[in-house]
């Protein structure tokens, strides 16, 4: 079983408020494998997502890629999930209403940075983030204005 698909961003509700603009695709894939002799069948999701965050440092839009690569054991109830374990996989409880769609959601806010920021610095025209020494913002707007 292999599913590929590929969605609008601005369709997981629980994100869209994150989004500096209801733009981006995620696109995902679900494979999934049979149990083996010494293992339960398994589901492999990966998804690669491109989106509009709003950078908590100057409130503009900030480019943001993420990609997620993931092995769920699918096991019944949460009985099945031994409590010493050791592997590195997420376990999946899957009952009647798995929803794929909630689980790609899940995985994309967990992926999703808490506070994103631009790397280094932001435009200098931002608001500036309190506690930030001036002189480092001053060097900065300088060198901006030496490029003119
Ligand atoms: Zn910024």
């Amino acid at each position: 079983m292999k599913i590929h698909d590929t969605i609008a961003i601005s369709h997981f509700s629980r994100v869209i408020s994150q989004l500096a603009a209801q733009q981006g695709q995620l696109e995902w894939t679900l494979e999934g494998q049979a149990a083996a002799q010494h293992s339960k069948p398994r589901l492999h999701l990966t998804m690669s997502a491109s989106m509009q965050l709003l950078c908590q440092r100057c409130l503009k839009p900030l480019n943001h890629n993420l990609n997620v690569d993931q092995v769920y054991e699918l096991v019944k109830d949460e009985s099945e999930i031994p409590l010493d374990d050791d592997s590195q996989h997420e376990y999946l409880v899957i009952s009647d209403a798995f929803d794929v769609l909630q689980l790609i959601e899940d995985e994309l806010i967990l992926a999703m940075p808490y506070a994103p920021k631009h790397d280094g610095t932001c435009d200098v025209d931002g608001p500036l983030e309190s506690g930030e020494p001036l002189g480092a913002f001053a060097a900065l707007k300088s060198l901006k204005l030496d490029r003119h």
